[in-house]
Parts: structure tokens; C-alpha cells; sequence
């Protein structure tokens, strides 16, 4: 029995295409990242910044963000995972970078090895030495204290044997302890009391490892409320995730109010557009029908791509005028009633148009904090969640001479 000869043996697996930033993608301003950088660094003055760049620089990509915030001030980096702070060391980042929450299952080693900031709430201590006596390297430590938040952090009655354990480490050459940190709990809602008491505290565990003979070289409690809202908490370094982004985190106060530039804009564009009769339900369960003929637009975005499913009702811009979402959002998709516009008569037609999730919220476009309400959740959580399948599309990544942000074409302004 004879075969057909091979014709070259295993073709190889064809690569993945690319998706379209076109079709669908967060648009990231890297300039108006360098801006809240300077804006936050005024502010903070003279306490330096730490970029919080952790999960992904919340949605805006990591490596990008951390470049640009380290071009404009920002001295420090922080995030929450060891592996986190890898990725960026990997990409060739030097800066002073601080990971903060490990498991028994983190690679104390590879951050030893690597150079990065180990947060050091207690357990991890024994580890950390041990990592940096089998590379011969001492670690660098920032020592946590729990102020009130009950997460992480030594707790009041574990700090002064945390401080003196790591002392007599720092003593036999295994680490450095170079910051002394702890968290704030209701920083955003600035009337509350609880933030004196954590202030406080604070400042009462570091009298205790000054007193034990702890120099460290930044003491950090603020992150981006406390930082716009509370001097008397800022110390030697602030922590500013929210901020960096151009998000407000508070509650009736806008990103323009508090002089930052949202950087995300998500957009995508219209998929469908099409007449439809009055009554005609809408999206899966069909709990929206039109009340009259009308034109609906079909967005191509949709809960796997981090869009809340419970979000009904967020603004869609097209073309100028926001819309709600009306009827269910579904993985993939979601729908706008546009009104009439008899498209089926030959009349105007969105398919096509650039739709805007939200953005800088310029000429009232839609923000974050719009998606934030409908989902009930916050604005952290609307950026954070925009998912892979999203593009990332980065503009103005060098600084212009101006300083002045320009806008790349393929984006509406
Ligand atoms: C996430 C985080 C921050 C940043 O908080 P923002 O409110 O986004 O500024 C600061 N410190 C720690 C420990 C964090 O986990």
C-alpha cells in the first residue's frame, strides 16, 4: 500500500490574529497621566509620589503607565503582588517599586533577587530572611502596621516584637527596613472621624520604632483621598492609584474639580442599526420594549468585556447625545434606542459611528462615575474591570515640546 507523499510535515498553528483597535478599544492618554503625576506631585509637595500600578495599572496597562508616571515625578512604584512587580523589572523598570500582599506561596527569592520593596505585615518575616540569606542579599523591608482597617498590617500588640525582630535582622546584615506604612479606611468620605484615630495610631507605632532605633527612609499612610484631602497625613511618600487614572474618589466631586484628567476613554463603534415597530422587545428576558417605531443601535461590547451586566441604563455617546442602555446587557453586546431615524426610508444611519463608553467627560460625554452608578459599584471598579479582550490603544506617549496633549486621529475629541 503506497501514501501520498508529505508535502512538507506539520504546518504550523496559525497565529492569533490581532484585534482591531479600531473596533473596539480603551484609548489610554498617557499624557494625561503625566499630568495627574505633576498635579498629584504638587500637591503632595514635598512628600513624594508612588505610582499604583497594581492590577494592571487598573485596567491602563502596567508598563506604559509605570514609564509615564516615572517620566513626570512619580519616584516610587507600588503593587499589591510580587509577580506584579516581576513584570515590570522584566520589562527593564528600575525604580524603587513596593509589593505589599503575599501568600505563603509568593516568590520571596525572585523579589529579593530582583530588587523590589517587600511589605512586611509579620509572617512573611521568616521568609524574607530566609530568601536573602540564601542570595546573600540583604531584603528591603517595609515594615505595616494595621492602623484600623483590619486587613492587612502588624496588629498594635504584634508591632513592637515585628520592630524589634526586624531590627535585630537588620542588625546581622539580612535586611534593610526602609519604610514604615499602613492604610487608611474612609479616606474618601473626609467628615468621617476614623481617620484621625488611624492617624493617630500611626503615628504612635512609629514613635515606637524610633524609639527601637528604625530610621526608615519613607513613612507612607495616604493614598489618592487622603492625598488631595489631607495634608497632615502625607509624611515622607503618598500612594496614589485612583488619582493617577484622573478619577475622582469622592463622592460629589468631579476629576475637573480636583484638576485631574480621566486617561481611559473605552469607545467602540455602532454594529447595527436598524427600524424597528413599536412593542418590539429588546435583548434577552425582554424587560424593555419600544414604546413607538423606533431606530435601535446595536453596541459590540458587552460583560466580557468588563461591562457591568447589571449596568443597564449607562450612557452610550453617539454622535453627540448619550444614550442608555436599555434592555439586558449580554456578553458581547448591548442596545441603544436611538429614536426614530427611519433609516429603512433611507434616512440616517449610526452603523459605524464611534461610540463612547466613557471618557474625559469633556462637552459632557459620559464618564466612569455614570457606568460607576448604574452598576452600583465604583469608579475604581469600571476601569479596572475592562477585560483582555479590549485593546489598548496608547496616545500621546512622548511628552510634546508644548507639553500640550494632542489627539491622534480615530479618535473623536
Ligand atoms: C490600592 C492601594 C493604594 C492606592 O489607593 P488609591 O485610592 O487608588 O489611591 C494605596 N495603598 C495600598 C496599600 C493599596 O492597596
Amino acid at each position: 500500500m503506497t501514501y501520498p507523499a508529505a508535502t512538507g510535515g506539520p504546518r504550523p498553528a496559525p497565529e492569533a490574529a490581532p484585534a482591531s483597535a479600531e473596533e473596539r478599544s480603551a484609548v489610554i492618554d498617557l499624557e494625561a497621566i503625566r499630568h495627574n503625576v505633576r498635579r498629584i506631585a504638587a500637591v503632595a509637595s514635598p512628600a513624594q509620589v508612588m505610582a499604583v500600578v497594581k492590577a494592571d495599572a487598573y485596567g491602563h496597562g502596567a508598563v506604559p503607565v509605570a514609564r509615564a508616571a516615572l517620566s513626570a515625578g512619580a519616584g516610587w512604584l507600588g503593587v499589591a503582588h510580587i509577580s506584579e512587580a516581576l513584570t515590570l523589572r522584566a520589562a527593564g523598570i528600575e525604580a524603587p517599586l513596593l509589593a505589599w500582599l503575599h501568600t505563603p506561596e509568593s516568590d520571596f527569592a525572585a523579589a529579593v533577587a530582583a530588587g523590589i520593596d517587600i511589605g512586611c505585615s509579620g509572617w512573611e518575616l521568616p521568609r524574607i530572611v530566609a530568601a536573602a540569606r540564601a542570595l546573600e542579599r540583604p531584603a528591603r523591608v517595609h515594615l505595616k502596621a494595621d492602623t484600623g482597617l483590619g486587613r492587612n498590617g502588624a496588629t498594635r500588640d504584634a508591632w513592637d516584637g515585628l520592630v524589634g525582630e526586624a531590627m535585630d535582622y537588620q542588625d546581622q546584615g539580612l535586611l534593610r527596613v526602609v519604610g514604615i506604612f499602613s492604610h487608611l479606611a474612609v479616606a474618601d468620605e473626609p467628615e468621617r472621624p476614623e481617620t484621625d484615630a488611624q492617624l493617630e495610631a500611626f503615628r504612635e507605632i512609629l514613635a515606637v520604632a524610633r524609639d527601637a532605633g528604625v530610621d526608615p527612609q519613607v513613612r507612607h499612610l495616604a493614598n489618592t483621598p487622603a492625598t488631595l484631602s489631607r495634608p497632615d497625613t502625607h509624611f515622607d511618600l503618598v500612594r496614589v492609584g485612583l488619582g493617577l487614572y484622573g478619577l475622582s474618589p469622592f463622592e460629589g466631586q468631579s476629576s475637573e474639580e480636583l484638576g485631574l484628567r480621566p486617561a481611559m476613554t473605552v469607545r467602540t463603534v455602532v454594529s447595527h442599526c436598524k427600524d424597528v415597530p413599536a412593542g418590539q422587545g429588546v435583548s434577552y428576558g425582554l424587560n424593555y420594549r419600544t414604546d413607538a417605531a423606533s431606530t435601535l443601535g446595536l453596541i459590540p461590547l458587552g460583560y466580557a468585556d468588563g461591562v457591568p451586566r447589571i449596568a443597564t441604563g449607562g450612557p452610550v455617546r453617539v454622535e453627540g447625545v448619550n444614550y442608555p442602555v436599555v434592555g439586558r446587557i449580554a456578553m458581547d453586546q448591548m442596545v441603544i434606542d436611538l429614536g426614530p431615524l427611519h433609516v429603512s426610508a433611507g434616512g440616517h444611519t449610526v452603523l459605524g459611528a464611534e461610540a463612547v463608553l466613557f471618557g474625559s467627560g469633556a462637552d459632557g460625554g459620559p464618564t466612569a462615575e455614570d457606568w460607576a452608578r448604574a452598576a452600583g459599584t465604583n469608579n475604581y471598579e469600571i476601569v479596572t474591570r475592562i477585560s483582555p479582550r479590549v485593546p489598548r490603544r496608547y496616545i500621546n506617549e512622548e511628552p510634546t515640546a508644548s507639553g500640550a496633549a494632542h489627539t491622534s486621529a480615530g479618535l473623536r475629541p
